[in-house]
């Protein structure tokens, strides 16, 4: 007999781990990501996620883009099984400049591995997206990678993520020596020493294991490096608090772990640590109430869309994050915002990275949901309740730029571009209330690059993008005085129609304030005391 589906929904969503690999760019995150791969028997690709790099760092070079968003469609979500858990590993694209859509993933997982060259220590980017992930509360794992060079002191990197990134680290591995000298690290938990061997090709279970943190052997074997990381230990265990896994829950401790990921060298006890650790998929807030993932109805929420491999069809893949209840291939849906019916019967999962057609998931998976615009970004997907989660954010852009078509024929399909363009989040789109040149927001130039180059080869348009002299936005709201309703609505229009010459309308046509400086709009705050100013958007 079939298990019953509740306690079957149950079972599923306990063992799923929904998380994202963060870092630096060459810190390690492709390597490690491979490496997490073949450690879990997920791929004989070694290789194919490589592949992808290699024309992630062209990016300056048009076909190359193109090329990457095809490519990365396959690989941006891997799901693999470890043990006896199902591991859903979300990519985080590394290049700044399309960093507003990382911080939406990492609205979409449950925890974050974060990866740090030992030599660099905490570089920029690491840090803007651990400020994401601290405030949300995302519990941590941290891998310090590259042992195998010559790097900073172990006890000084530890000191500086806890300085910079506000967390206390607690270690669970010890490196013995670094660079020709890496012996291996002490698995401070286990109480044993694992010997590092060079080399690619070696997988789980055939590295050397010595028992014990003070075996007479280890003096002998690694001298001087054994001395150091014997007191740097004692060090440690002094001051380093004990590991508590409800402060680790919460974003407030992460456990640190060293190795070498080129080596395939500390790759598995990071695996290790990810299913016995990591949380499986918690409750989710809704407009409406709170949702428990184990709920039997299914509901998910749109976090990414990217376009599609082939440009001629303008399909669009939706990744939606299973939040709560069980999918399955052909159920009849409802897009919440706008009604309508969506029966998916295409819909795609990740498994190894090959596109494959799904026939269940269950909270804490990633779908992918072809479509041709019924799904935006921030989309509630459910069986028919009426439900929007929120939570899915939107930064004020910190670059503009006008948008014209050189051949005014063409203005309708520049602004169903620039409509579709929009709503999959590769750039933000404003209408001015007065004037009728629409606005581009950005927060990195390669996004303005991207559009004006999609706006060509998907829709034909040739645009010109020009200087726009703004440099700050914000959203504005205002709220109803005590025993006033409607008042809210009435001083926004007051102030819309006061500053209707730097008033622009979003995709959602929400009302934004477009400043050429910073310092206009503490003015404008002074003068407008009611009116709140918003540098972040949930979906409205
Ligand atoms: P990403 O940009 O974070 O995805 O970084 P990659 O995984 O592409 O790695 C950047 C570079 O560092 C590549 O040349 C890797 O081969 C190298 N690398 C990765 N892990 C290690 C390691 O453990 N030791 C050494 N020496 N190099 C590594």
């Amino acid at each position: 007999m079939s298990e019953p589906i509740a306690s079957r929904i149950e079972t599923e969503v306990r063992r799923r781990r929904t998380f994202a690999i963060i870092s630096h760019p060459d810190a390690g995150k492709t390597t490690l990501t491979e490496k997490l791969l073949l450690f879990s028997g997920a791929i004989q690709i070694a290789g194919s996620v490589k592949a992808r790099k290699a024309t992630r760092h062209a990016t300056s070079d048009w076909m190359e883009i193109e090329k990457q968003r095809g490519i990365s469609v396959a690989s941006s979500v891997m799901q693999m099984e470890y043990r006896d858990c199902v591991i859903n590993l979300l990519d985080t694209p590394g290049h700044q400049d399309f960093s507003e859509d990382t911080y939406r993933v990492l609205t979409a997982v449950d925890a974050a591995l974060m990866v740090i060259d030992a030599a660099n220590g905490v570089e920029p980017q690491t840090r803007r997206l651990l400020q994401v992930c601290r405030a949300r509360n995302t519990p941590i794992l941290t891998f310090v990678n590259k042992m195998d060079r010559e790097v900073k002191d172990p006890l000084a990197l530890m000191d500086e993520i806890e300085q910079e990134l506000g967390m206390t680290v607690v270690p669970f591995t010890w490196p013995v020596g670094m660079g020709k000298q890496f012996h291996g690290v002490m698995d401070l938990r286990q109480e044993r020493m694992r010997v590092f061997a060079p080399g690619e090709d070696r997988v789980a279970g055939t590295e050397e294991v010595l028992e014990g943190l003070d075996n007479p052997i280890y003096a002998e074997r690694f001298g001087m490096q054994y001395d150091n990381a014997q007191g740097e230990i004692e060090l440690v265990k002094e001051a380093a608090p004990a590991f508590e896994h409800d402060a680790f829950l919460s974003g407030k401790q992460t456990p640190m772990f060293f190795g070498s990921a080129v080596n395939n060298f500390g790759v598995q006890e990071v695996l290790d640590a990810l299913v016995e650790l990591a949380p499986p998929p918690d409750v989710r807030e809704s407009m409406q109430r709170t949702v428990k993932p184990e709920e039997p109805k299914f509901t998910g929420v749109v976090f990414k869309i990217q376009a599609n491999m082939d440009p001629a069809h303008r399909d669009r893949i939706a990744f939606v994050r299973v939040a709560s209840g069980r999918f399955e291939r052909g159920m009849n849906l409802k897009v919440v915002r706008s009604g309508k019916g969506l029966r998916p019967n295409t819909v795609v999962t990740f498994m190894s990275q090959k596109r494959e057609l799904l026939d269940e998931a269950f909270a804490g998976d990633i779908i992918g949901i072809p479509n041709h615009g019924v799904l935006q970004l921030g989309d509630t997907i459910t069986e028919g309740e009426a439900l929007q989660y929120t939570g899915l954010p939107f930064f004020a852009p910190e670059m503009f730029r006008s948008v014209e078509v050189a051949d005014p024929l063409k203005t309708k399909q520049l602004r169903e571009g620039l409509r579709q363009l929009g709503e999959e989040g590769a750039i933000q789109v404003f209408r001015p209330e007065a004037g009728s040149v629409l606005l581009l927001g950005a927060v990195g130039q390669l996004q303005f690059e991207v559009v004006a180059h999609r706006l060509e080869h998907e829709y034909g348009v040739k645009a010109r993008i020009t200087a726009a002299r703004y440099n700050v936005a914000r959203w504005v709201t205002c709220d109803d005085a005590e025993g006033q309703p409607g008042s809210g609505e009435k001083e926004l229009r007051r102030f819309i129609d006061h500053n209707a010459h730097r008033v622009a309308w979003d995709a959602v046509n929400a009302p934004t304030v477009l400043l050429e400086y910073a310092g206009e709009l503490r003015a404008m705050q002074e003068n407008w005391p009611r009116i709140k100013f918003h540098a972040l958007r949930e979906h409205a």
